[in-house]
C-alpha cells in the first residue's frame, strides 16, 4: 500500500540465518508483492526469499530479485524472459519464464507464500503453492471467490494452512481466534463507498477510468481500485468471507465505513461486538500474515483515535452498487456462478480501463454474463479446477459479446 521508506536503500539484503522464514511472493511486483518485500526488506534476518514472480515487468522484477537476493525470479510472459534474463546476468539469482514456471517455483518447499497475483490468473499458481502444504499467506481474493469449495477442499487435502490478507478478512481472522462457530452472530465486513459513493446514477454513468482509480483512502493496483469504485470489490469480499470463515451469507453484512478505519465488526451471541481498527495501509494485514500467531513489527502510521475524531458508517445503496446484489445472488446460486461473476467482472474492468465500455456498463455486463451462463446451463457444481477455469473462459467469452454491444 503507501510505501514510505519502499524506495530507501538498493543495498542487498544481508544474507540470513538458518532460522530465516523461506518465502515465496507470487505478484512480486505489484501493491501487495511491494509491500510484502518492504517488510521483509525491514527483518532481512528473519526471511529468506526463495522465489518472486511478475508478468510483465521483468526490469523491476529483477531489481526485487537482487535486492532481496531470491534464489529464482520468474515472468509469468515468455516475452520478457530475455530482458528479465539480461537484468539478473551475473547476479546469481535464476531466471524462467511462462505459466508452467510459475506454478513450478509456487511449488518449491518454503514456510509461507504470498499469493498475490491479480485476478484469475492467480489461480493455478495459487493451487500449485497448497501442494507443499504450508502457509498461503492469500491476497489474491479471486481464487477464492472462483474456486470457492475446491479451493479450501484443496487446502485441507494438502494439509495447508491459509491466512487472509485481504484487511477485512485478516481482521475477522484475528477477531474470530478462538471463537466456538456457534458462538457468532453476524460477521460486518466495512466498506469505504469508494470515489463515487455520493455520486447520483447519471454522474456514475459518465465515470472516467482516472476519476474510477482515485481511491479515497487505499492505494492499490488498477483492477481492484475499480473493484472498490463499484463495490464489485466488496460483493468479492463476501464470497471470500463466506469460505473463509464458519458462517452462512446471511450471517455476513456489508457496512459503508468512509473513514476505513475499522476493517471488520464480529457480533457474537452474547451481544459482545468486537472490532478490528487500524490506518488503511495493507502492510498491516500483510504482517499479520506472515507472522501470525505471533506479531512483527510494522512501520506504519499509528492510530490517533482523537485526531480522527469522528468515525461514520451508513447502509450501501444496491441501486446505485448493484454489484453487492450480482455478488450476493451469484453466492446463492452457487456453483460457477461466483466463478463466472468473478470473469465477467475482470472483462468487463478491463474493458473500462481500455475506455471500451462506461462505468455502469461492467455491473450490466456481469449481470448478462451470469444470465447467459444460466441460460447455458453451465452453472453446475465445479468438481475440480479445470471446471472453474471453464467456466472462467466462458465467463469471458459471453462478456465480451456485451461489451462489443456497449461500444
Ligand atoms: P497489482 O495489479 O498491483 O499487482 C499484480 C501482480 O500480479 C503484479 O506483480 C503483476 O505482474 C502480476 N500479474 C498480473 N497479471 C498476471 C498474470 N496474468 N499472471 C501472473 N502474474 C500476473 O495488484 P494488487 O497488488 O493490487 O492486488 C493483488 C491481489 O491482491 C488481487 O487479487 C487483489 O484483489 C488483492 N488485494 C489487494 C489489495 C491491495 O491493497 N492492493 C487489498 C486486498 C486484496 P506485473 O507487475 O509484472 O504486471
Ligand atoms: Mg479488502
Amino acid at each position: 500500500m503507501t510505501l514510505q521508506g519502499l524506495q530507501g536503500s538498493e543495498a542487498q539484503a544481508p544474507r540470513r540465518s538458518g532460522s530465516a522464514r523461506r518465502i515465496s511472493v507470487l505478484g512480486a511486483t505489484g501493491s501487495i508483492g511491494t509491500s510484502t518485500l518492504d517488510l521483509i526488506g525491514r527483518d532481512a534476518e528473519g526471511f529468506e526469499v526463495v522465489a518472486l514472480t511478475a508478468q510483465s515487468r521483468p526490469e523491476e522484477l529483477a531489481r526485487l530479485a537482487i535486492k532481496h537476493r531470491a534464489r529464482v525470479a520468474v515472468i509469468g510472459d515468455e516475452a520478457h524472459f530475455e530482458a528479465l534474463k539480461a537484468a539478473l546476468s551475473g547476479t546469481g539469482v535464476e531466471a524462467a519464464a511462462g505459466a508452467q514456471a510459475l506454478c513450478d517455483v509456487a511449488r518449491e518447499d518454503t514456510d509461507c507464500v504470498m499469493a498475490a497475483i491479480v485476478g484469475a490468473a492467480g489461480l493455478r499458481p495459487t493451487f500449485a503453492a497448497i501442494a507443499q502444504g504450508r502457509r498461503i499467506a492469500l491476497a489474491n481474493k479471486e481464487c477464492l471467490v472462483s474456486a470457492g469449495d475446491v479451493f479450501t477442499a484443496e487446502i485441507a487435502r494438502q494439509g495447508a494452512e491459509l491466512v487472509p490478507v485481504d484487511s477485512e478478512h485478516s481482521a475477522a481472522f484475528q477477531l474470530l481466534a478462538g471463537a466456538e462457530p456457534g458462538s457468532i452472530e453476524k460477521i460486518v465486513l466495512t466498506a469505504s463507498g469508494g470515489p463515487f459513493r455520493l455520486w447520483d446514477q447519471a454522474a456514475l454513468e459518465a465515470a472516467k477510468p482516472e476519476q474510477a482509480l482515485k481511491h479515497p483512502n487505499w492505494s492499490m493496483g488498477d483492477k481492484i481500485t475499480i473493484d472498490s469504485a463499484t463495490l464489485m470489490n466488496k460483493g468479492l469480499e463476501l464470497i471470500e468471507a463466506f469460505h473463509l470463515f464458519p458462517v452462512s451469507a446471511e450471517q455476513i453484512d456489508i457496512v459503508v465505513h468512509p473513514q476505513s478505519i475499522v476493517h471488520c465488526l464480529v457480533m457474537y451471541k452474547d451481544g459482545s461486538v468486537l472490532a478490528q481498527m487500524a490506518p488503511p495501509d495493507m502492510r498491516t494485514p500483510i504482517a499479520v500474515a506472515l507472522a501470525w500467531p505471533a506479531r512483527m513489527a510494522a512501520p506504519t502510521e499509528r492510530l490517533d483515535l482523537v485526531r480522527l475524531g469522528t468515525l461514520t458508517f451508513e447502509a450501501p445503496d444496491e441501486a446505485r452498487f448493484p454489484a453487492l446484489r450480482l455478488a450476493r445472488e451469484a453466492l446463492r446460486c452457487g456453483g460457477t456462478a461466483p466463478a463466472v461473476l468473478n470473469g465477467a467482472n475482470e472483462a468487463a474492468v478491463a474493458a473500462y480501463l481500455g475506455r471500451r465500455i462506461g462505468f455502469c456498463d461492467i455491473a450490466r455486463t456481469v449481470e448478462r454474463t451470469l444470465e447467459g451462463a444460466g441460460k447455458e446451463g453451465a452453472l453446475r457444481t465445479p468438481a475440480c479446477l479445470e471446471d472453474v477455469l471453464a467456466a472462467d473462459a466462458l465467463a469471458r467469452r459471453l462478456a465480451q459479446a456485451h461489451i462489443k454491444g456497449y461500444q
